[in-house]
């Protein structure tokens, strides 16, 4: 039996003939940019999540990027993020001319509210977390910490899409939050996609008016811009994959909590929290990300088994790459980086493939 690790051609044959409808209709009236179907994904998407708005961007590296600029972030600015994140977080913040300074995780893989203080300088002025894997990270900390220096804070919650913490979804904490719609992620596009979403009607206004050149609703050129829209078809797809996305996430869950109860007992793994394990948190399993002591042992064996693992990012943590010039140390980050392992994670795997992937890690440990 195959378990690939993505399985892209599902992301269509899922649900093949809708999306042929929706492709002749959308093509037959021409309707290619900024239409209807746009505007029902944003009307759709902020009643998902909740906000006053969502905006429909070309990426989520665009809605970090459009995202702060609009607060004003730029040279001579510091920004904390984690390290333990995707560059797309540090390159966008470098895209605005500010300085993206990395700190560690906490124990719970996410970013550490202690080490975000002991990173404060004059010179900060926001605080970006990152969401990650579905997770949502110790938010009150980091609000209080910025409430206390007098910080921003905005959410890359790319990874974290309909997950929860005290009933508040992610992307909703700070001023604005980034999701994308990457087809690797839970709800993903034909293509890139992304979407910004935010309660403040002047972020909102200023956003929508840089995604399109600058223009405002009438055409006018207000401010100097780009061009970061959703294309009309993408957002199409995504306000039809949104009606049944938290059918999709419940899938996700389900599957986390096969993989927990196959694993809890096996020594030499540690796992990501059970679905069900916090009754404060709803997460969501954008990864199944769990350490491995013989990490490498079982990634060659799961793959002898026809089972696609990943070790996220290429095994490196932001402040590793060299090419980024951040010589700095974060051992909890480092020694993540060493163990981490992604299991097979999607709505469309089978149970057949799911207790595939349990069997060959039990194995692997010596369990029947
Ligand atoms: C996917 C992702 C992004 C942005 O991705 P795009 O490819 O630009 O849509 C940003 N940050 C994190 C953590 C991500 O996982």
């Amino acid at each position: 039996m195959q378990v690939p690790f993505f399985a892209y051609p599902k992301h269509f044959l899922s649900d093949e003939d809708a999306f042929v409808d929706i492709f002749r209709s959308v093509m037959a009236r021409g309707a290619f940019i900024q239409q209807q179907e746009l505007l029902a994904f944003e009307a759709n998407l902020a009643g998902f999540i909740g906000t006053k708005h969502a905006i429909g961007l070309a990426d989520g590296t665009n809605a970090l990027i459009l995202g702060l600029r609009a607060l004003g972030i730029g040279t001579g600015d510091e920004v904390i993020f984690p390290s333990h994140t995707f560059v797309a977080t540090h390159g966008a913040i470098v895209a605005v001319g500010a300085t993206p300074v990395p700190v560690d995780m906490g124990e719970d893989g996410l970013m550490d509210p202690g080490a975000v203080e002991a990173a404060i300088t004059s010179r900060t002025r926001m605080i970006l977390p990152v969401q990650l894997n579905g997770r949502i990270c110790a938010m009150e900390r980091i609000l209080e910490i910025a409430r206390q220096h007098g910080l921003l804070v905005a959410e890359d919650s790319c990874q974290a899409l309909g997950a929860r913490l005290d009933g508040c979804f992610a992307g909703t904490f700070g001023t604005f939050g980034a999701f994308s719609f990457y087809p690797a992620k839970a709800l993903g596009c034909f293509g890139d996609g992304g979407a910004l979403v935010t309660d403040s009607d002047e972020i909102a206004r200023q956003v929508r008016a840089m995604r399109d050149h600058g223009r405002n609703e009438r055409g006018e050129v207000v401010m100097s811009g780009t061009n970061a829209r959703l294309d009309n078809l993408q957002a199409a797809i995504l306000d039809f994959k949104l009606k049944t996305f938290r059918e999709t996430i419940a899938r996700r869950r389900d599957i986390a909590g096969r993989y927990d109860r196959a694993f809890r007992e096996i020594e030499g793994m540690v796992l990501p929290p059970a679905p069900d394990s916090d009754p404060r948190r709803f997460d969501t399993f954008q990864n199944y990300e769990l350490c491995a002591v013989q990490r490498d042992a079982l990634r060659a064996h799961l793959g002898k088994r026809g089972i696609g693992t990943m070790v996220q990012w290429g095994g490196r943590a932001v402040h590793q790459i060299a090419a980024l010039g951040h010589a700095c140390s974060l051992p909890r980050t480092e020694r993540f980086f060493e163990y981490c392992l992604m299991l097979p994670m999607n709505q469309y795997l089978t149970d057949a493939q799911v207790d595939h992937v349990i069997g060959a890690v039990r194995e692997f440990h010596g369990h029947a």
